[in-house]
Order: C-alpha cells, then sequence, then structure tokens
C-alpha cells in the first residue's frame, strides 16, 4: 500500500545513485528535482494513509459506541411506555361480585372480560367522573345488555 511508496521512491533513488546519473546535466536537474518531489510526495501520502486508518479506527469505535447509545435509548423508550401503559389502565368493578380488576384499553374497549374472582363475563359501560359513586352504589347494568361477543 502506501508503505510501497516510501520504497519504490528509495528504489529509484537507489537507480539514480547507481548509475551514472549527473544531477547537474540540464535534464538530470529536472530528474533530481522530480525525484525530491517523489520522496516528499510519497512520504505525506503515507502519513495520510496512516493517518486515515487511525480516523477509520477512530469511526469504529464511535459507531459501537453510538449503538450501545441507540440500545440505551430504546431500552429507557421501552420503559416510558411501559409506564404509560400501566397509567392507561382502567379500573372495572365485576357487576357480579364486586371485585375490582385493572385491565388495559384495548381489553376494555375489545374484549368481554371475564372476573377473575367469580368467573362472570361482562361488557362494559364507560361512566363519566362524577357518576363514580352512584356506579359503585349501584352495579352496572346487567351483562347481556352491554355484552360484546369475540370469537
Ligand atoms: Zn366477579
Amino acid at each position: 500500500m502506501a508503505m510501497d511508496l516510501n520504497a519504490k521512491a528509495a528504489y529509484i533513488r537507489g537507480l539514480m545513485n547507481g548509475m551514472e546519473f549527473d544531477p547537474n546535466s540540464k535534464n538530470g536537474r529536472i530528474i533530481a528535482a522530480m525525484m525530491d518531489l517523489l520522496e516528499a510526495m510519497a512520504a505525506t501520502v503515507t502519513e495520510h494513509d496512516d493517518a486515515l486508518d487511525q480516523v477509520y479506527d477512530e469511526l469504529d469505535a464511535m459507531d459501537e459506541d453510538m449503538d450501545d447509545l441507540t440500545s440505551a435509548l430504546f431500552d429507557i423508550d421501552d420503559e416510558d411506555e411501559d409506564d404509560m401503559d400501566s397509567e392507561a389502565e382502567y379500573e372495572v368493578t365485576c357487576p357480579n361480585c364486586g371485585v375490582v380488576t385493572a385491565v388495559d384499553e384495548d381489553t376494555l374497549l375489545n374484549q368481554e372480560l371475564v372476573c377473575p374472582s367469580c368467573g362472570a363475563t361482562f361488557g362494559i359501560e364507560l361512566a363519566p367522573d362524577e357518576e363514580d359513586e352512584d356506579a359503585e352504589e349501584a352495579p352496572a347494568a346487567p351483562a347481556d345488555a352491554t355484552e360484546i361477543k369475540i370469537d
């Protein structure tokens, strides 16, 4: 690779030194100047190539750090969603035995509920907040009236 550039320049320099090269001749000056330029360019390119390798290594390390950060962030998001899920739970009172069960919104709206205490199945009537006291006093409407069957 770029390491070879320095070696190749050194090889050409060796050829020049080995032959009867006259750096003070008309053409010799130009060739000597080109040789100097070649060596300088080879050294610079090698330097840059090494630096680039180092940058790639650091980029890889940063990429891994980013992955770690990303998964850490997603984990936190998951926890937030869990929190929101638990906040979105609703308390449902069994019309048969009065036991209160917590269900999430999907269950509340889409499924017929089964009381974990007495096994009764019942549908849901969403009572506005101001009627909460009344709802506790009197059981909800008969299950048949609001029951939703889902196979
Ligand atoms: Zn019950």
